[in-house]
């Protein structure tokens, strides 16, 4: 799984990792210095530090929806991210059926639905509606402005435009009736003329710089998924055979370490995997080896510094499960293995997306070849025993 290098950990929800990016801490900073420099009397920041730890609850809580409605489908969410703009809960897959989409879509905005109509019918018959709007407390204050943002929370959420939940409602209503292929295009389509509205308004009527930033993420979001979904359908009928890179070099476990990170840099590689009589061992980094080098190992077996894959392939494993399973490791390369183990090649991104690209135009690799690769594999380690 990939680490988050620049974020928080503030805890588990749910049981779901929650961490907060560390460009959100710039919003409470904000609000401290600004009402600093502004004089501000020291309850006002205090209110306002409130009201940024309540927008930031249900940021939480919209997230939490997604989150949940996921689970119900049986898609577990990595983590939930928090950031200035908003809030990501990054599930392990998209549901690609269009009723399970439209449920998860839905559910984010509907907490902030909840929580406004709850809101509401809390404080109107305690305040009234004229209270909330004019307020004469700092909670009746604070309950209006918070009722506000789930309202501006919702519109803006089912903006029909990826990566806004409405692009998401708007695509699966479309692939009810459509291909979804189809459905995405015109969704994005649609998403990118939004984005192209919010620019011109937010710079012609608001001279706003936020919408326009805002604009700019829609528009790479919109493109994003047409391209996610079109890479999908292209590897649709595709298996880790039709990406499968032959002409690999692996070497054996006994190899020295320094003749190891010398094959990789005369490979051109960061990343070679390592066999143990012709089975796949695990792959081992240059960053390894180099350091095993520095720490005065240069003769150390390189089978010492291979780490194990996440996942050994099978040749009719379908493409799609593998671009999945590159989401979730660092390592550029994952083997392929036979029945037995023994090594017959690896896939990586790069040979994913050709195979979507280019297997229309060539054969794939017979069976009968990829057969005998354990052979050739078996002659191309004695050519490469170091001595
Ligand atoms: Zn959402």
């Amino acid at each position: 799984m990939k680490s988050i290098k620049s974020a928080i950990r503030l805890g588990h929800l749910a049981g779901i990792p929650l961490f907060l990016h560390w460009s959100f801490l710039l919003v409470p900073a904000y609000v401290l210095i600004s009402g600093y420099l502004m004089g501000r009397p020291a309850f006002g920041v205090a209110a306002d530090m409130t009201l940024v730890t309540v927008i930031f609850g249900c940021v939480v809580l919209h997230e939490l929806g997604h989150a949940l409605a996921a689970r119900r489908y049986g898609i577990a969410t990595r983590d939930i991210i928090l950031m200035p703009i908003g809030g990501v809960a990054r599930l392990e897959r998209i549901p690609r059926k269009p009723a399970q989409e439209l449920v998860v879509a839905l559910a984010g905005p509907a907490v902030n639905l909840v929580i406004a109509t709850a809101l509401l019918a809390i404080a109107v018959p305690v305040i009234g509606m004229d209270g909330l709007w004019t307020p004469q407390s700092l909670t009746a204050n604070l309950v209006g402005k918070t009722i506000a943002i789930n309202v501006v929370m919702i519109v803006f959420n089912m903006l029909p435009a990826f990566p806004m939940d409405g692009g998401r409602v708007l695509r699966a209503l479309l692939a009810m009736r459509l291909p979804y292929v189809r459905a995405t295009r015109i969704a994005a389509v649609l998403g990118q003329m939004t984005a192209l509205l919010i620019g011109v308004v937010g710079a012609v009527v608001f001279n706003n710089f936020m919408l326009m930033f805002i604009a700019l993420f829609v528009w790479a979001g919109a493109r994003q998924e047409l391209a996610q979904v079109e890479m999908e359908a292209s590897l649709q009928q595709l298996t880790v055979r039709d990406a499968l890179i032959t002409g690999f070099d692996a070497v054996p476990a006994q190899a020295r370490v320094d003749w190891t990170l010398q094959f990789a840099m005369s490979a051109n590689r960061t990343e070679i995997p390592v066999v143990n009589s012709g089975h796949f061992l695990g792959i081992a980094r240059t960053e390894a080896l180099a350091t095993a080098i520095r720490n005065d190992f240069p003769e150390a077996p390189a089978g010492e510094f291979a780490e194990p894959a996440p996942v050994h392939l099978q040749l009719h494993e379908p493409l799609n499960n593998v671009v999945l399973a590159f989401q979730q490791t660092t390592f550029k390369m994952l083997p392929v293995v036979d029945d037995d183990g023994l090594l017959l090649g690896f896939v990586t991104l790069e040979s994913i997306l050709a195979a979507g690209q280019f297997r229309s135009l060539v054969r794939p690799a017979s069976p009968v070849v990829v057969r005998q690769r354990p052979d050739e594999l078996r002659d191309h380690l004695t050519r490469m025993q170091p001595g």
